[in-house]
């Protein structure tokens, strides 16, 4: 790969290739395999990565809304496709690309046959999803009875999911509540599976989950971080490789005299000599203000670059001081070192909400 001159994020799908083997190595060979790739795959490049996994890995994708599984649609993404969290308003157009929502509200459900029976459909692949502890989506168990007749009501529907989603399988401390939630939907599920007439399949692990409750994969399991090179714990790390390299360049070089300070509101004052570099991202870019200040570090030839000062719209500063480097040269934001999850605790956030929240400004180079 030629140096960087520019911010780009890097996409490498033999990294991706090897987190997917990995985490199809912790399931038994008939387990399904849904590659989760909403907001973009976690900010990577959602069109690309489906295309990548449809032909081998991926027996199911997840978005979270419906114009996100419209544009995998639009790009030619044919394998079935769960939205996550639809909106009653884009109900038509989900049905129009063939998208399978999830439906988690009797009001939901309600609204959706309603539309589904509207435009003539005829069992209508949908996924209910129950709520066994994070409180967040879901129908509960009272909801089953009022389930079962309008489903029993209506020919335009057929389940062929029922799931739920785990609120700290990364967190062996609260073993004891996903056990619980596992035991939850094993209970909901069977009730409605005594009484529907087909069997739907089952699923509720996440990545952590695929890596922590073997015995809870049910029919599938839906990973989004561990492609993305995340196991969530040091030991899982081991075994992943993150995809995603954030690379810029060193657009100028400053020799900061003792007692100049630094970036907007002057929020560094020298006390020391020093030397900076100013690099071409910001918090347009997704390196939000936390960052700065000598929280957040970068990497130039593989050695520790702090922020120095508050992160611009569109640059930061960076201290080199100890750094042999000149203009032009590459700079590593995070990739192998450090990783975007050691970025990310620099400002107190995780992988996930780092990756996602790069900007689309940003240009993304695949590498296959
Ligand atoms: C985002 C999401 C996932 C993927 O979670 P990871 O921790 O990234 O593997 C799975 N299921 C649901 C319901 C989600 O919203």
């Amino acid at each position: 790969m030629p140096k960087a001159q520019e911010t780009l994020l890097e996409i490498d799908l033999k990294a991706l290739e090897h987190n997917v083997t990995y985490l199809k190595s912790r399931l038994q060979p008939a387990t399904k395999f849904m590659a989760v790739v909403k907001s973009y795959a976690y900010g990577n490049a959602a069109v690309d990565i489906a295309k990548h996994l449809e032909t081998q890995h991926a027996d199911y994708f997840a978005v979270a809304y419906t114009y996100e599984g419209e544009q995998l649609r639009t790009s030619g993404i044919t394998k079935p496709i769960l939205v996550l969290h639809p909106q009653a308003i884009s109900f038509n157009i989900l049905i129009e690309h063939c998208l399978e929502p999830n439906l988690y509200s009797l009001k939901v459900l309600k609204e959706f046959v309603a539309t589904a029976e509207n435009l003539n459909q005829k069992n209508y692949p949908v996924h209910l999803k129950f709520n066994t502890g994070l409180n967040r989506l879901g129908f509960s168990e009272a909801d089953i009875p009022e389930i079962l007749s309008l489903l029993k009501n209506t020919e335009a529907i057929k389940v062929t999911s029922l799931f739920s989603h785990m609120g700290a399988s990364e967190d062996l401390n609260e073993k004891e509540f996903t056990v619980k939630q596992i035991k939850t939907f094993k209970h909901v599920t069977h009730l409605l599976l005594k009484q529907l007439p087909y069997t739907p399949m089952l699923h509720m692990c996440n990545t952590s989950g695929i890596l922590n409750y073997p015995g809870a994969h049910f029919d599938m399991v839906r990973s989004g971080i561990g492609m993305y090179g995340f196991g969530n714990s040091e030991k899982e790390n081991s075994h992943f490789k993150p995809i995603t390299t954030l690379k810029t360049v060193i657009s100028q070089i400053h020799q900061i005299p003792i007692g100049d300070s630094v970036g907007y509101n002057r929020g560094h004052i020298s006390n020391a000599p020093l030397t900076t570099a100013t690099l071409p991202l910001g918090h347009a870019d997704g390196i939000g203000r936390e960052y700065g200040n000598g929280k957040g570090f970068v990497a130039i030839n593989g050695q520790k670059a702090p922020i120095v000062g508050n992160t611009c719209m569109d640059m930061i500063m960076v201290d080199i001081t100890t750094i042999d480097c000149n203009e032009g040269d590459e700079v590593i934001v995070f990739g192998d070192y450090p990783t975007a999850e050691e970025f990310a605790a620099t400002a107190n956030t995780i992988s996930y909400e780092l990756l996602t929240g790069l900007s689309q400004r940003i240009k993304r180079i695949v590498l296959k």
